[in-house]
């Protein structure tokens, strides 16, 4: 593969975390509640930190279409699945067992859980159908009404 062309999202990560992030709000409690909180805050960062990949990538690497662009996490790295981990990377466990992480941690956390890896890429380029058709094939159970990331 030609360099360049596997369109890693490093450079779109290390772009992303240099940015500022002033505010540093603490979240305290389990991994699954942290990630319910940080949910859509977790959506808007993947879609903000990945829109120029998104127009890099610019066509469906299913089907190829250039319409109703979306970043699918990999089956194996779900959003929700990467909140919990980088909760628990970036953040403290107390004596009562819950999770103290500060979201400006969180947020550098979980941006760094998508760097390639030895499979690749964590994000496919997926138009909404084969977004959706991937999604159900790996069993995700994506929260209803949720945008995607
Ligand atoms: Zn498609």
């Amino acid at each position: 593969m030609a360099e360049g062309a596997a369109q890693s999202l490093n450079p779109y990560i290390d772009r992303a975390v240099r940015s500022p992030y002033p505010e540093n709000a603490w979240l305290v409690g389990s991994a699954a509640d942290i990630e319910r909180v940080f949910r859509s805050e977790s959506a808007t960062i993947v879609k903000n930190s990945f829109a120029r990949w998104l127009s890099t990538v610019g066509s469906c690497e299913e089907c190829g279409a250039t319409r109703q662009l979306q970043r699918a996490h990999r089956q194996d790295c779900a959003r929700p699945k990467l909140v919990r981990e980088a909760a628990e990377r970036a953040g403290r466990v107390g004596a009562d067992g819950m999770l103290t992480v500060g979201v400006k941690a969180l947020r550098v956390a979980f941006l760094e859980l998508h760097r390639d890896d030895a499979q690749g890429r964590r994000l496919r380029c997926l138009c909404r159908t084969c977004h959706r058709a991937y999604d159900r094939a790996s069993g995700a159970s994506a929260p209803s009404a949720a945008p995607p990331a």
